[in-house]
């Protein structure tokens, strides 16, 4: 219940929106069609998307020759759940366990939530009873060291750092080294993300990777993303970028619990086909949630 009290804000809009787009119709027509677009879009699912989700209806009203508007609310739901991309298991950390720790390199630009989204991860997995060390490797900013430090301390797992302005790639691997030496399960590496430089973020990124290699050749294992789920197109235009940039390979998306745009986790995930394993709601160390599709679609009609 504690996704439906996150969500509050999506929910509430979405539905609400929904609710009027509907009003006083007792079956689906271009009226209500052109208004569920406008809720659709409003609501941050991005244009494509939405464009994808009209034309699936329309072709169901086409085959079925009516649809009811409550009707509407139970196509809706199964159309959207169908476009979330699936997520894999979440155990995927304690599977990896026996070749050696399971490496998340975490990816996104400044002011994200990426420090508060490692620090909330390294408390679940200790919670899970799993050995975590975080790196440091956003070397660009003194601050991005320090607040990682402040976590590492609350969460009580180890932190490999080294000054500012030192080489990322050494950091990262620094902290897989000590890493294995040590017998973790799981390595959170924080990056810097600086957009302006596009082709300097691909190489830090790809460096980064490499050196890694050379102390586990399949690492990472992942490459998470996370994204303010409260700026809309911005998001959407840092998940070009980063997929341009490095293979992302899973989603976090922060900030769900203040905005009525949740909408945003479907456009996402249906333009970039990557799974969003986690999403955050609230600045407090249990405020990330795994996500659950369906429990996701639920939460916006519910
Ligand atoms: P970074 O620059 O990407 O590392 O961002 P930070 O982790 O420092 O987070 C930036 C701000 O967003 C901080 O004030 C966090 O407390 C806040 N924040 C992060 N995740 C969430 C979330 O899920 N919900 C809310 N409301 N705030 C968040």
């Amino acid at each position: 219940e504690s996704l439906d009290k996150g969500l509050e804000k999506s929910k509430t809009s979405f539905f609400d929106k929904l609710s009027k787009a509907v009003a006083g119709k007792s079956k689906v027509d271009d009226d209500v069609l052109d208004n569920l677009e406008e809720v659709l879009v409003t609501s941050d699912v991005g244009v494509d998307t939405t464009l994808k989700i009209i034309e699936r209806i329309e072709a169901r009203v086409a085959r079925d020759k009516f649809m009811g508007t409550e009707e509407l609310n139970v196509i809706l739901r199964e159309e959207i759940a169908g476009l979330l991309a699936e997520t894999e298991s979440n155990a995927a950390a304690s599977e990896e366990k026996a070749d050696g720790p399971y490496v998340i390199m975490v990816v996104g630009v400044n002011g994200v939530g990426k420090t508060t989204t490692i620090g909330k991860l390294a408390h679940q997995f200790t919670g899970q009873g799993l050995k975590v060390v975080l790196g440091a490797a956003d070397t660009f900013r003194a601050a991005a060291i320090d607040q990682l430090e402040v976590w590492s301390e609350r969460v009580n797992v180890p932190l490999i750092k080294q000054q500012m302005g030192s080489d990322p790639a050494s950091v990262a691997f620094d902290t897989v080294q000590a890493a294995q030496t040590q017998g973790a399960d799981v390595v959170l590496i924080d990056t810097a993300g600086r957009l302006h430089n596009k082709v300097n973020l691909m190489n830090e990124l790809s460096k980064i990777k490499r050196v890694m290699q050379k102390v586990i050749p399949d690492a990472p294992h992942e490459v998470m993303l996370v994204l303010d789920g409260s700026t809309g197109q911005n998001a959407f235009e840092q998940a070009k970028q980063f997929t341009k940039a490095t293979e992302v390979t899973s989603l976090a998306v922060t900030k769900l619990d203040g905005t009525a745009k949740g909408g945003v986790v479907i456009g996402i995930s249906d333009q970039f086909q990557i799974p969003v394993k986690y999403i955050g709601v609230g600045e407090g160390i249990e405020d990330l949630q795994s996500f659950d599709k369906h429990e996701f679609v639920d939460s916006f009609f519910n």
